[in-house]
């Protein structure tokens, strides 16, 4: 071994930094660029030069926000697609089924993240609890690893070109291998992380040649340190990056390592991080806490002599004004206890939009209080400069932060005194309905046949459907014109259910662009954004809503059109509401109040929906609840409040729904194993749930359980335009109904159709329809 390399030993981490930055691009300039390359538009040259001119404006942005040019501040967090993927390509562990895609760097990085032909894509799946998604590694004894640096070295020499001293970043070793499933060829009880030895050994040779390159730091993210729900205890989670750093860290010709735990609590860890041979180690401050017993005592800064504590004080996933007073005491605390203290935010930015200044349409005393990631950049290297230099030499700044924060406080609309008298008055009656054995007997009216067809909610939303919204956004077209549009949308989709033959019907949503924003845009206390894009996976991209004060509803909102739909037809059509829960998931919420105190406003609005739309006539109500797994906090000793809020504000929206009123729940995925309780909690009559891809999984356990209320197992994927034939949807069904009596079963896609088109969309319900037909008769 050669001796060790002291050069990035004294270099010091910059005092100001973040964890990542937003790459999709302020006006979504990589998606378009993306989308176009997959199209065809435009040359895998033209793509490159666009994605390096985001990188190299994101670098220059950085700057004049107040990073420092040098010693490591700005991150080289880019990617094309998604960072677990280039984490992957950049090990060379591309699973071996893969081994065959032909074709440039680029394309099989593609083919990776959306399959082709011949290929299944790597799944997708949840980044920790963010709404971003993450393409998961598949890994076996046999999944190569052969580093290729090229792209990240690539990222440091641009930077070097604009001045710059970067640093790339990569999910860590141990969160990698957690996040990685077993590959198909693996062995029975194979653990991804049996190959750690193997993949630091990548990772040290991604090492070498990024300090070849000239890189001073890298940063290697390792959530995994905040999870409980990984499969492994956080001691032998710890025990792993204990291992691999301890390897990695001493290796002599490698940039300084800056280790991250963003995304929860790693206090429990901290000192024991500190010891490892690396140079710096960040804590999420905000979703987590800083060891203050070993602060207290100076076991902390003996653990961090010559390691550099990131302390992650600005809120990286919310949008809100930091308390930034606050926040330096806090720091100026842990430099008091002598530890060396740079800024940071607690996780990566790319959960966040980019600019506020981006925002024309927002109110603009509401514009005040909010903090995309421009300004969480600005707010790190201001809490910089007055821990370095004093909090007096940023007094102004620190007043009129305070100042902002009492405006909020005080701001009409914050606080509505009759919503939160009614909040305070919700007593668990409110959240009871009536029994299940009554409730069934009162359905009986409904008249639902066994082996009852319907669709989850959403028809095509066609071209034409989105050109009408536009117009009438942009005042081409008056109110009249484009409701009278709509009307003939929900008309054609109510008489296409008829002729295909479901029986319970929808409306079919072409009012609504984003199941949440719908919403939102009608409730008071609620605000949505023009250019506040956050990416959800890959080239997809979400405009979150912002929850800012009291909820109320002050109009209906979805009655007018399940009326009318109700109208068209004798058979029942389904009113389609979104859940408390999942509007809060999807949105920024404010942060001055508990979750569960949103939920419940929102939930009261909802239950007004529900009132109302029964008075209406209809008698089948589905709340949306896809979020509710979404939501569940990562560290076990807070799942079982989430639970009970997030459950409690699903009842208290139906719990006021008479026993003759059946109530629906649509969730959106499959493992969910580990909340059938919570499922179960809600007391839907009918929960709808994806099963088509596991191939009914989920009504083993569902029967097992002897589950007693209706349960819609998903017998397609709309997540492709693939028609399934009857006879594949009848495989399935028979499966469900060995598990599940004929009664309580009932038959629907996946999910809602809107992503889809409308040729598949009608084969498909048809040969549903069909398959339901034959499988009731063989049952009768
Ligand atoms: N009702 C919604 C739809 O069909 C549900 C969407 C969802 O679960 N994400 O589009
Ligand atoms: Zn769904």
């Amino acid at each position: 071994m050669s001796a060790p390399n002291t050069e990035h030993r004294t270099a010091g981490l910059a005092p100001a930094t973040i964890l990542g930055y937003p790459r999709i691009g302020r006006r979504r300039e990589l998606k378009k660029a993306v989308e176009a390359y997959w199209k065809g538009t435009i040359t895998e040259a033209e793509l490159a030069v666009t994605a390096a001119a985001l990188r190299a404006d994101v670098r220059s942005r950085l700057k004049d926000l107040g990073l420092s040019s040098q010693d490591g501040a700005i991150p080289e967090s880019f990617s094309l697609y998604d960072q677990v993927l280039d984490t992957t390509v950049a090990l060379g562990a591309t699973p071996l089924r893969f081994a065959d895609v032909q074709g440039s760097d680029i394309d099989r990085y593609f083919v990776l993240a959306r399959g082709d032909e011949t290929h299944q894509p790597l799944e997708m799946t949840k980044w920790f609890d963010t709404n971003y998604h993450y393409s998961v590694p598949e890994i076996s004894p046999q999944t190569p690893v052969e580093p290729h640096a090229g792209t990240l070295v690539g990222y440091v020499e641009e930077a070097r070109t604009q001045g710059i001293d970067s640093r790339p970043v990569l999910v860590g070793p141990v969160t990698y291998l957690l996040l990685a499933k077993a590959a198909d060829e693996a062995p029975e009880g194979f653990a991804p992380i049996s190959r750690l030895d193997d993949v630091v050994e990548g990772y040290a040779a991604l090492l070498r040649a990024l300090h070849e390159a000239g890189a001073r730091w890298v940063q290697f993210d390792e959530p995994a340190l905040v999870s409980d729900s990984l499969g492994y205890t956080r001691e032998e989670i710890l025990a792993f990056v204990t291992s691999a750093y301890t390897e990695l860290g001493a290796r002599a010709d490698r940039p300084a390592i800056l280790l991250t735990a963003p995304y929860g609590d790693s206090s429990y860890a901290q000192t024991r991080l500190g010891a490892l041979p690396v140079e710096a180690i960040q804590a999420d401050l905000v979703r987590g806490r800083l060891d203050e017993q070993a602060l207290a005592e100076g076991s902390f800064a003996r653990a961090f002599e010559g390691t550099t504590f990131v302390a992650g004080v600005i809120d990286g996933r919310n949008i809100w004004q930091t308390n930034l007073s606050q926040a330096l005491a806090t720091l100026e605390r842990i430099r008091q206890a002598g530890v060396t203290v740079s800024v940071a935010t607690a996780n990566n930015l790319q959960h966040v939009p980019h600019d506020v200044a981006d925002e024309p349409s927002l109110d603009a005393r509401l514009a005040r209080w909010l903090a995309f990631a421009d300004q969480k950049v600005e707010h790190v290297a201001l809490l910089a400069e007055g821990l370095a230099h004093g909090r007096e030499t940023i007094v102004t700044a620190l007043e009129e932060n305070a100042e902002i924060l009492a405006d909020r406080a005080h701001a009409p609309g914050v606080r509505v005194e009759h919503v939160r008298q009614r909040a305070a008055a919700v007593t668990a009656e409110d959240r009871t309905r009536a029994g299940e054995t009554e409730r069934r007997a009162a359905q009986l009216a409904l008249n639902i046949p066994e082996l009852a067809t319907t669709t989850i909610g959403s028809f095509p939303q066609t071209a034409e459907i989105r050109r009408a919204r536009a117009a009438f956004r942009r005042g081409e077209i008056d109110v009249d014109a484009y409701e009278q549009f709509l009307r003939e949308e929900i008309a054609s989709v109510i008489r296409l259910q008829e002729e295909i033959g479901l029986d319970i019907l929808v409306h079919g949503e072409a009012e609504r662009n984003d199941m949440v924003q719908y919403f939102a845009e009608l409730l008071d206390g609620c605000a949505v954004t023009t250019n506040g894009w956050v990416q959800s996976y890959g080239t997809r991209a979400t405009r979150p809503s912002i929850l800012w004060g009291d909820i109320s509803r002050p109009a209906p909102m979805t009655v007018r059109w399940s009326a009318y739909a109700q109208s068209l037809t004798d058979r029942h059509v389904k009113g389609m509401l979104t859940g408390p829960v999942t509007i809060l998931a999807w949105s920024f919420v404010r942060d001055d109040q508990p979750l569960a105190d949103t939920a419940t406003q929102v939930a009261l609005a909802l239950r007004d929906e529900i009132d109302d739309l029964v008075s209406a006539g209809i008698e089948i109500i589905q709340v949306d609840e896809p979020a509710l797994r979404e939501l569940l906090p990562l560290d076990a000793d807070r799942q079982q409040a989430y639970l009970e809020w997030s459950v409690g504000a699903f009842r208290l929206a139906t719990g006021g729904a008479a026993p003759e009123v059946q109530i629906h729940t649509h969730l959106c995925y499959s493992e969910f194993g580990e909340i059938i309780h919570a499922v179960d909690g809600l007391d839907a009559d009918v929960t709808s749930i994806e099963a088509a891809r596991s191939r009914m999984d989920v009504v083993v356990p569902l029967g097992a359980h002897k589950y007693s209320r209706g349960i819609g197992p998903g017998v397609y994927d709309i997540h492709s335009p693939r028609v399934p034939s009857q006879e594949e949807q009848e495989e399935l069904l028979r499966i469900a109904s060995a598990h599940i009596p004929g009664d309580q079963l009932w038959v629907n896609p996946d999910c809602g159709l809107k992503t889809r088109g409308y040729d598949e969309t009608v084969a498909s319900l048809t040969n549903m329809v069909r398959a339901a037909q034959a499988v009731r008769q063989e049952l009768a």
